[in-house]
């Protein structure tokens, strides 16, 4: 159903991961094919739809005081407010039944119904009344090929290869929000690819939820990314995020050995201590984490190493942290996301172990095990000084327009002064690093 004229203005927000940047950019081509158009300006917007992501509490708490926010909004001015993604999903009562301001709510595997559903609810609207409409199936085979990503303007792309997940850890709750693992056609991720160069995109950032479990005929994820770096004019290709139970030699060795491949392994380890490791199911204890980790340092020298760990799971005691601790301190990582655990709602955690470790001892082992990582991060950044790195030029650094800011190999942020130097986003440039942050590296 196309909506009727005038043309209906769309503003889109997005939290959460890139899989949710990658999504809005799908949900943006699927409303402008069917005759929507989109604003930057909310204040101008028909429709706002806001994407949301239901990982941890704080992004819950982000977007309820979002909606807070519209509430205003659509008091002063007829407004379609639709809510996306994987708290749609997952909150679908509480959402449908006692939030008024919802018009539309549609699930990570329901986008298509998009346009039919917010052309019926502006219709009602401009009727004067209010028609909701939910679109919450997931689906086993829903991968939107054939639509073309409506992409932000930069040097990276992302290219969404697989959804879902079947690996079902005990605290996370994408699998039920974003259901079974399907993998895309690679004919058609190479046809994006080209797409994307084409358009002038540098870098491909292969997404999954469990990107590494890629598989589709013949191909595994490490003919995928060989086949997609070797896509003519690209520069760089990265991924996210992997499983550790999913990689096989072949896949380090293809990033050891692809020139466009870039060398940095996201790794997720959540935890040091094989009993909590046990408990959120994933799947290998901590001396199989650290052979893979000799293993992808011994094949790809100078790889950078980073991961996702959670303090204060389910039982966690000062002996389980610990271990974390420890693993951190032996693996020195380049950097590391750390999260204070919060219970999902639906997932095995939730149903099955006490969320018991109190709030206090949670802040205080997340503060303990940052400044850990922190100290490590600085100490392998200092260790760079000196070296001359190559850096995808990004854009003016976020806290000063004279200075230029890029990414190394690795992923680590350099910032160089620009001078009157040519700044062109999307070049590969060389610069000699002479100081380093643990967040920054400064080149010269
Ligand atoms: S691998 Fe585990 S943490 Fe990652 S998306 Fe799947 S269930 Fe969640």
């Amino acid at each position: 159903m196309t909506p009727k004229s005038p043309i209906p203005q769309v503003h889109i927000e997005t939290f959460g991961c890139q899989m949710n940047e990658s999504d809005s950019e799908l949900v943006r081509s699927m409303l402008k094919r069917e005759g929507f158009a989109f604003t930057e300006d909310r204040e101008r917007a028909d429709v706002v739809l806001v994407n949301t992501c239901a990982i941890r509490e704080n992004a819950h708490k982000k977007i309820y005081a979002h909606l807070s926010e519209l509430k205003g909004l659509k008091k002063r001015r007829p407004l379609v407010v639709g809510v996306l993604g994987c708290m749609a999903q997952n909150l679908k009562n509480e959402l449908a039944e006692k939030e008024p301001l919802v018009d539309v709510l549609a699930g990570p595997d329901a986008y298509r119904q998009l346009p039919m559903l917010l052309s019926t609810a502006l219709e009602a609207q401009e009727q004067g009344f209010s028609q909701k409409g939910f679109a919450l199936d997931l689906s086993e085979y829903e991968t939107y090929e054939g639509i073309m990503p409506d992409r932000d303007s930069g040097v990276n792309a992302w290219i969404t290869v697989m959804r879902g997940c079947d690996n079902f850890c005990s605290f996370c709750v994408v699998p039920y929000t974003r259901g079974r693992e399907r993998s895309r056609d690679p004919e058609n991720i190479l046809v994006e690819a080209r797409e994307a160069v084409a358009r002038g995109f540098k870098q491909i950032t292969l997404l999954g939820q469990n990107v590494n479990s890629y598989c589709a005929g013949e191909w595994d994820f490490a003919k995928l990314i060989r086949a997609v770096a070797d896509t003519l004019g690209i520069d760089r290709v990265r991924f996210t995020s992997p499983h550790p139970k999913d990689f096989p030699i072949a896949l380090i060795e293809a990033i050891a050995t692809h020139p466009k491949v870039c060398k940095h392994v996201h790794l997720p380890l959540q935890a040091g201590s094989d009993r909590i490791l046990d408990l959120m199911g994933r799947t290998y204890t901590g001396a199989e984490y650290l052979a893979l980790v000799d293993r992808i340092r011994q094949t790809i020298p100078g790889v950078v190493l980073t991961t996702d760990i959670i303090c204060g799971f389910c039982t966690e005691s000062d002996q389980d942290f610990q271990d974390t601790c420890r693993m951190v301190e032996r693996v020195r990582f380049d950097s590391a996301f750390i999260f204070k655990y919060s219970e999902r709602k639906n997932t095995i955690a939730a149903r099955k172990y006490p969320d018991d470790v109190p709030e206090h001892i949670k802040g205080a082992r997340i503060s303990k095990l940052m400044e850990i990582q922190r100290q490590i991060t600085l100490e392998r950044n200092r260790e760079l000084i000196g070296k001359k790195l190559v850096i995808l030029v990004d854009r003016d650094a976020t806290r000063s327009s004279t200075q230029g800011m890029g990414k190394t190999d690795g992923n680590i942020t350099v910032v160089w002064d620009k001078g009157t130097s040519h700044f062109v986003p999307g070049t590969l440039i060389t610069k000699r690093i002479f100081d380093a942050s643990a967040a920054t590296l400064y080149g010269e």
